[in-house]
């Protein structure tokens, strides 16, 4: 469902992704973990189009990202393709990003109504739905700041579910949150992956957490994927040497 094939992203002289090859299947779950500055976030931001690329391509479900085909000719992509291609993904970020001023339930159903022409009434009803799955029935009306950072991740979660999207990215949801605010965060995602409909894209520091719910996990070093397996394969026995160096240090 997503391909990055031979992808090449720079930031001035600074290689970020070197040539990556990379795939994930529909349904599929899968953990990308590696050192700071190894591209993980990069590959998600060019998924959400919020970067371009230098070369190579990336699909989403057979179609490229950055270019689209008129009468059999690939030519740069529009504005609405663009848009079409953004509505097959939602993404949380670790900082929730929630719009501030508006209500939690407000947050739910501005982008269904306003991008997918729902009307005020099944936009509600859809929010409500998805409050209830993530356990927060009874902060609808509340504003973000009213909200601890793990009932505002969740939100996030919701926020971004609500756009109904077939694939769901998350840039390391927990990494801003107390400690004792992690679980009922990795709960929701746990229950996201055991539902297998959506395929999702988790960039996270939670070694356990990956190696539980994950199909395959994907170690980056330096702009390409030094190994990838089942989490069972790749935390008891990396095949290679940095995989080794990175759990022992993290682990
Ligand atoms: P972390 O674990 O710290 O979040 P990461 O693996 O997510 O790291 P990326 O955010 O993908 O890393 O960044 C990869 C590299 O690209 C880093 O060296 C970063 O400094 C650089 N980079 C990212 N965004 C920009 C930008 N807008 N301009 C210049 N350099 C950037
Ligand atoms: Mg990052």
């Amino acid at each position: 469902i997503i391909k990055f094939d031979k992808v090449v992203k720079r930031f001035g002289s600074h290689t970020v992704l070197d040539h990556l090859d990379f795939e994930v299947n529909p349904g599929e779950m899968v953990t990308i973990i590696g050192p700071s500055g190894s591209g993980k976030s990069t590959v998600l931001r060019i998924l959400m189009t919020l970067e371009q690329i230098q070369d190579g391509v990336v699909t989403v479900e057979g179609e490229p990202l950055w270019h689209e085909r008129k009468n059999g000719d690939l030519v740069p992509a529009s504005e609405k393709h663009l848009r079409k291609m953004r509505e097959k993904l939602g993404m949380v970020f670790q900082q929730f990003n929630l719009f501030p001023h508006m209500t939690v339930l407000r947050n739910l159903t501005e982008a269904p109504r306003q991008v997918l022409g729902l009307s005020k009434k099944d936009a509600t009803e859809r929010a409500e739905e998805l409050l209830e799955r993530v356990g927060l029935s009874d902060q609808a009306s509340k504003f973000p700041h009213q909200l601890s950072g793990g009932q505002q991740q969740r939100v996030g979660i919701a926020r971004a579910l609500a756009m109904r999207p077939k694939i769901m990215l998350f840039d390391e949801p927990t990494s801003a949150l107390d400690p004792e605010l992690v679980g009922e965060v990795l709960k929701v995602i746990r229950q996201l992956a055991n539902e297998h409909e959506l395929t999702m894209l988790l960039v996270t520091h939670e070694m356990q957490f990956a190696r539980q719910v994950s199909d395959r996990v994907c170690f980056f070093d330096k702009g390409r994927i030094e190994e990838q397996g089942p989490p069972d394969e790749l935390f008891t026995n990396p095949k290679r040497e940095r995989t080794r160096e990175f759990l022992k240090a993290v682990l």
